[in-house]
């Protein structure tokens, strides 16, 4: 499923300015990482809240700089305006490049796509930042569907350096190009991958978190097999890891890959990842899931 990203290095336009849909922890991310490395992105939500949020999130990350004497407080100050947050489309006509990323649903996804469609310029980028939402199936409603690809974060953002930049069926290679100079502009790694449940990552991930499972249900201690997997030189276990990630989101994303690839991810009977979610344990997001937070 994978193409090398450097074959579309020298083929994009520059990406001067871009927009995030959605300002929640992923949107906040990509703003923050966007700003700092230097390009100007407008932030959008359709909640002043969510918005405050998302700015709060990137002032903490740059004060973090400062505090580490990486940037100055008008260095600070001045990246920050490179973060325009705003409510409306209106000054969407010259961005090149977007990055949709509001909540995992099809329909709202279909509809926020359909309308920035609908403002946006006739060679503007339009991105998803769906961890689990076909490439392709979001495309079917769009009037430029070549003009469409997957760009797939990873959370914390200012932290994880890989960028999946999914190609679907009728994607042309410009927005591949594109995208993928926006990932490196913004200081991250592309790996270009075709359109399948789970991409690339998840499709390695997943089997895991299911091996790992399967431990559990076999009587294994978590905080044991957690250890171990450190030991052999990962810097965190998969109980961490999944606390990390959220059990409701582990949840969705193994159904997709279940239905994607019935014979090798379907299981009988509940996993003991399934069993976490059912007992409102859903990681760090409520403060308790393998593990307890404060
Ligand atoms: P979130 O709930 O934190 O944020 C979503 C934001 O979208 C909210 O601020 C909400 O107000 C906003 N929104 C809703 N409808 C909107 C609209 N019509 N226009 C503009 N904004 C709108 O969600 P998140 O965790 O940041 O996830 C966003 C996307 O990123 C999802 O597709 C998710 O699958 C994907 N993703 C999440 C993670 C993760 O670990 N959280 C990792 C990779 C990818």
């Amino acid at each position: 499923v994978k193409k090398k990203a450097g074959k579309y290095e020298k083929q994009s336009q520059p990406v001067k300015q871009t927009a995030v849909l959605g300002a929640g922890i992923m949107g906040g991310g990509i703003a923050y990482q966007s700003a700092s490395k230097g390009t100007p992105i407008l932030m959008k939500d359709i909640k002043d809240e969510a918005i405050e949020l998302g700015l709060k999130e990137a002032r903490k990350l740059f004060a973090k700089q400062v505090e580490r004497k990486k940037l100055t407080t008008e260095q600070m100050a001045e990246k920050l305006t490179n973060i325009r947050p705003t409510l409306s489309y209106g000054d969407f006509g010259n961005v090149d490049l977007v990055v949709e990323a509001v909540v995992e649903n099809p329909k709202v996804k279909d509809a926020v796509l359909t309308e920035v469609e609908g403002v946006v310029s006739e060679d503007t980028i339009l991105t998803s930042n769906t961890s689990t939402i076909s490439i392709n199936r979001l495309a079917q409603n769009l009037k430029r569907p070549e003009n469409f690809c997957g760009m797939h974060f990873f959370n914390p953002v200012h932290r994880m350096p890989l960028v999946e930049v999914i190609r679907g069926e009728k994607t042309g290679d410009a927005a591949v190009a594109a995208t993928v100079a926006y990932t490196r502009a913004m200081g991250k790694t592309p790996i270009v991958v075709n359109d399948c449940p789970g991409f690339l990552v998840n499709r390695v991930l997943f089997p895991y978190f299911g091996g790992f499972s399967f431990l559990m249900e076999h009587g294994a201690d978590f905080q044991h097999v957690d250890k171990v997997m450190e030991k052999f030189g990962w810097p965190m276990g998969p109980a961490y890891l999944l606390d990390v990630v959220g059990l409701d989101t582990a949840v969705h994303a193994n159904e997709v890959m279940a239905e994607g690839f019935p014979d090798r991810m379907a299981r009988e009977g509940k996993t003991a990842i399934q069993v976490m979610f059912d007992n409102d344990r859903l990681g760090q997001k409520n403060d308790k899931g393998f593990y307890a937070y404060e």
